[in-house]
């Protein structure tokens, strides 16, 4: 069994999903699990269509779900057989009707709960395989449609719901090796699940990938396969710089680290569930399906590189807490953790001193309770709008003189924060969000421009002037 994972582009409209058969088809005979995303944009229109009705706009969300609903109905007039057509329609006809009332009752409440937010954000999804499973019909495969809810078990923390794997794991196994049987191809959802008492939930925003990666672990799948519209994971992001490469191979472990310092590929859990079984991740290119991709492996190849690739995240808030309460203090870090652990903040990097310890957030939503308790322990100053970069290689751990090249190829750039564990695979730092493009042109011109072909593919210009 594999499972392969179709993004937002990769099904977006007939087009694409008669391109997403043509990538399954070859594969038949490795019993293929089918996850899908929801078109296009359909998961932030529909969270849009919320956003008015709750500001009472009932009647402009309304015309909204039209154009959405139109662009379903052409997809599928398109892709399903004839006699089953009038049918195909009525169901999704009935979805939305289902989201119209969920509009309805948001417009009343004059408020989206995270429980309607999800019962109208999960509607994408539900959509676009209910056409995905038509359009194998209609090519005279066994296009299954497959609900994912009831056995991708979550709790109800609504819109980033958490996946009961003691549950999930044996339901969905069960459930897939049903469907496949006859020579089935089972389509189902991505970013959907239900709580035990049935309610729908969503597991966070992007979260297809690692819906994937957890039914591809419950059913023990041979590989994972995430489609994209992308070549695979690459140096790094090639809108700051153009003349980035694809990584041909990489570990679980290095492109966990990207995905979690902000590569935008993959769902940062992604990895986790296909890591606890070893079953490879491939990303691939839906529109260029003949390119190889990225494989992700437990162990990647012994390469030249030192970097396999740069990571950023921008919009980073620093907090710096200075005290000298904590000279020789015991217990100061444990109690400060304790308040971002009580304001559900994480923190991404840690750095001390004798006196002040700083930290990263990525997610600022709970920053003015968050100051108020820090203050009790010292000065607290904020730092807004910075960003985190990130290199990562499982060489690095290995490698003398490595910060010096790091830090001496952006000398022209101040550099707040420093990580670099002793056994880390991953070297990062914070640079004020107005440098980010700099830095990591610089960084990406020091280590990328003599490629090892092994480990890369794509054609580095050489630097200006040499
Ligand atoms: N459709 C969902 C989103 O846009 C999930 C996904 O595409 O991964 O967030
Ligand atoms: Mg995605």
């Amino acid at each position: 069994m594999i499972v392969l994972k179709f993004g937002g582009t990769s099904v977006e409209d007939a087009a694409a999903i008669r391109r997403l058969i043509a990538i399954v088809r070859p594969q038949l005979d490795r019993q293929p699990v089918i996850v899908v995303s929801a078109m296009g944009k359909t998961t932030n229109r529909l969270l849009e269509c919320a956003q008015m009705a709750e500001l009472g706009n009932l009647e402009n969300a309304y015309r909204r779900v039209e154009t959405i609903a139109a662009d379903h109905f052409i997809a599928l007039d398109q892709l399903a057989l004839p006699e089953e057509i009038a049918e195909v329609r009525d169901s999704l006809r009935r979805r939305f009707d289902g989201i119209r009332d969920t509009l309805g009752e948001i417009n009343q409440a004059g408020r989206v709960t995270p429980r309607l937010s999800d019962a109208i954000s999960s509607c994408g999804e539900l959509l676009s395989s209910v056409i995905v499973a038509a359009a194998f019909r209609w090519e005279g495969m066994r296009g299954v449609w497959v609900d994912a809810r009831p056995m991708m078990q979550t709790n109800d923390d609504f819109t980033r719901a958490a996946v009961h794997f003691d549950i999930a794991y044996p339901k969905l196994k069960s459930g897939f090796t049903a469907a496949l049987t006859g020579g089935g191809v089972p389509v189902t959802q991505g970013f959907i699940g239900s709580t035990s008492d049935g309610v729908t939930t969503t597991i966070g925003r992007g979260g297809s990938d690692y819906s994937a990666s957890i039914i591809g672990a419950a059913i023990d799948a041979q590989e994972i396969q995430i489609w994209t519209d992308v070549d695979g994971i690459m140096t790094t992001d090639p809108r700051v710089v153009l003349d980035a490469a694809k990584v041909k191979v990489i570990s679980f472990a290095e492109a966990s680290e990207l995905a979690y310092f902000g590569a935008k590929v993959l769902h940062p859990s992604t990895l986790l569930p296909a890591m606890a079984k070893d079953i490879p991740v491939r990303v691939c290119n839906s529109r260029r399906p003949e390119i190889q991709g990225t494989a992700i492996v437990r162990k990647a190849p012994p390469s030249r590189a030192l970097v396999k690739a740069i990571a950023f995240k921008r919009g980073i808030t620093v907090v710096n807490v200075t005290s000298d309460r904590m000279l020789m203090a015991y217990g100061f870090l444990a109690r400060l953790f304790e308040v971002f652990d009580r304001n559900e903040t994480p923190v991404d990097m840690v750095a001390t001193s004798e006196v002040s310890v700083s930290m990263t957030l990525d997610d600022p939503r709970h920053l003015e309770l968050l100051i108020a308790d820090l203050e009790s322990f010292g000065d607290v100053s904020v730092e807004r709008d910075q960003a985190l970069v990130c290199l990562v290689g499982d060489k690095l751990k290995y490698t003398p003189g490595i910060a010096a090249r790091i830090f001496s190829s952006i000398e022209d750039v101040n550099v707040s924060m420093i990580s670099h564990g002793a056994s880390a695979i991953n070297v990062s730092f914070i640079v004020a969000g107005k440098d980010v493009n700099h830095a990591v042109g610089s960084l990406h011109r020091e280590f990328f421009t003599d490629l090892d072909e092994e480990t890369f593919e794509g054609t580095i210009a050489a630097p200006a002037g040499a």
